[in-house]
C-alpha cells in the first residue's frame, strides 16, 4: 500500500472496541435515541477530560467520540460509560444498536415511538449478526431530513404517509408506526439471507446494484427536505460546532442549558434552550462561512494523515463564495465528506494538496501539488474555472 492510499477498516469502532488514533484511542459513544440528559452530558465531559484529551468529536452518524484515551485507561473508562447507561455490556449488542433517528424528535411522536420499539426489538434480536456499519434511520417527521446521511434502512415519514425503505432503492414499502420496526427487522434479514454481508461486511446500497428491492416494496420514496440549519426549532435550539468538534468544558455548558441531543450534521440540539450562549468553537448563524467546510482530523491527530487540515480550512473559509462546499481531507479516504464537494482538497504530503473540483477526496485532480501557502496566499485559486 503506498502512502498515498488509506488504510481501509472493516468494521466500524464503538467504545468497545476502540481504533487507535495518532492522538490515542478514539471511544466512540452511541447514546440511546441520540440524547444526553444534562447530568450524563456533564458526566461524559467530566470522563472526556480524565481519560482523555478533552475533546468531544460530532461524528456524520451522531455519534460522540471521546479522543486521545490511553489503553491503559480504557477498562475504567467502559466501567464508568457502562454506569452510566451510554455503553452496552457486549461488543455485538452495541453494534446491533445502530439507529439514527431524527433529532428534531418530540416525545411520544411517531419517530420517538419507531425508535424505541426499533431499539427494544434489536437488542431482542441476538441472531441478527448485521455488519458494524449497517444502520437503520428512524427520520418518521412530516418530511425525512436525513437523506444525506448514510443508512442501510430507512423509515420515512411524508405527511401522514410512513414508509420503510431500502437504502438506494427507488421503491419503498408502505407501513403503519406499529409495524415500523418489525418490517425493518424483516428487510434486514432480506439483506442478510440474499447475501449482502458477506465475509461479514456489506452495505444495502452495496447489495441493490446486484439485485432489485423487495417485491413488497412497490410504493413511491417520500421527498426530502433540506436538513435544518443552526437557530431554534420546535425541538430546542441548534448550535454547529466548527469541523464538528467541541471542548469538554463548552459542552458541559451547553449541558448546563439543557439536555443535548446529538445530530449528523455537525450540530447539537439544545433541549428547550430558545437561546444558547455564544461559547468558544460554536456557530450560531446560519450564515458563518464554516458551515460550508469540511475538515478531517488531519495530523497529528490521525494515524494516515499526510498534512494538518483545520488550520487550513478555517483561513480559507472567509474566501468562500456563499453556497460553495469546501472539503479539506488528510487523506483520501475523505472521512469528513464521503461525498463530492465543489472543492476538494486532499493532502498529498505535508502542507501540500490535490485540488479536486466536483468530486470526492479520491478523485483524479485538477490541479495537483498545491501547497498551503500558495492556497492562502491566492485563495482565488479554489474557484477558478469553477
Ligand atoms: S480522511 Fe482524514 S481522518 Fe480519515 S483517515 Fe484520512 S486523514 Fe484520517
Amino acid at each position: 500500500m503506498s502512502a498515498a492510499e488509506p488504510k481501509v477498516y472493516g468494521w466500524c469502532p464503538g467504545a468497545l472496541r476502540p481504533m487507535m488514533s495518532g492522538d490515542g484511542l478514539v471511544v466512540r459513544i452511541r447514546a440511546p435515541l441520540g440524547r444526553l440528559s444534562s447530568e450524563e452530558a456533564r458526566a461524559v465531559a467530566e470522563l472526556s477530560e480524565r481519560f482523555g484529551t478533552g475533546i468531544l468529536d460530532l461524528s456524520a452518524r451522531a455519534n460522540l467520540q471521546m479522543r486521545g484515551v490511553r489503553e491503559e485507561t480504557h477498562p475504567d473508562l467502559i466501567a464508568a460509560l457502562q454506569s452510566l447507561g451510554l455503553v452496552e455490556q457486549d461488543a455485538s449488542a452495541e453494534a446491533r444498536r445502530n439507529i439514527l433517528l431524527t433529532p428534531l424528535w418530540q416525545a411520544g411522536d411517531r419517530s420517538h415511538r419507531i425508535a424505541l420499539d426499533l431499539a427494544a426489538q434489536l437488542a431482542a434480536a441476538e441472531d441478527l449478526d448485521l455488519p458494524g456499519k449497517f444502520g437503520f434511520a428512524v427520520d418518521a417527521g412530516v418530511a425525512p431530513i436525513l437523506q444525506d446521511v448514510a443508512a442501510d434502512i430507512r423509515i420515512e415519514g411524508e405527511g401522514d404517509r410512513l414508509t420503510l425503505r431500502a437504502d438506494g432503492a427507488d421503491v419503498a414499502l408502505e407501513l403503519t408506526p406499529e409495524s415500523a420496526a418489525s418490517e425493518a427487522l424483516t428487510l434486514a434479514r432480506w439483506f442478510l439471507a440474499h447475501g449482502g454481508a458477506s465475509n461479514g461486511r456489506g452495505r444495502m446500497q452495496a447489495l441493490l446494484t446486484r439485485r432489485a428491492a423487495p417485491e413488497a416494496h412497490g410504493a413511491g420514496v417520500a421527498k426530502g427536505a433540506p436538513c435544518p440549519r443552526p437557530g431554534e426549532t420546535p425541538s430546542g435550539t441548534l448550535v454547529a460546532l466548527e469541523f464538528g468538534q467541541i471542548s469538554a468544558k463548552t459542552f458541559a455548558a451547553l449541558a448546563d442549558l439543557g439536555p443535548l441531543r446529538l445530530t449528523p450534521w455537525r450540530m447539537l440540539l439544545i433541549e428547550d434552550a430558545r437561546v444558547a450562549a455564544p461559547l468558544p468553537g460554536l456557530i450560531h448563524s446560519a450564515t458563518d462561512p464554516r458551515l460550508q467546510v469540511s475538515a478531517c482530523t488531519g495530523a497529528p491527530g490521525c494515524l494516515q494523515a499526510l498534512s494538518q487540515t483545520r488550520a487550513l480550512a478555517r483561513d480559507l473559509a472567509p474566501h468562500l463564495p456563499a453556497g460553495l462546499s469546501l472539503h479539506v481531507s488528510g487523506c483520501a479516504k475523505g472521512c469528513a465528506h464521503p461525498k463530492p464537494a465543489d472543492v476538494t482538497l486532499t493532502a498529498t504530503g505535508p502542507e501540500t494538496f490535490d485540488l479536486i473540483r466536483k468530486g470526492r477526496a479520491d478523485a483524479v485532480p485538477a490541479r495537483p501539488h498545491l501547497s498551503a501557502a500558495a492556497l492562502r496566499a491566492t485563495p482565488d485559486l479554489l474557484t477558478k474555472d469553477i
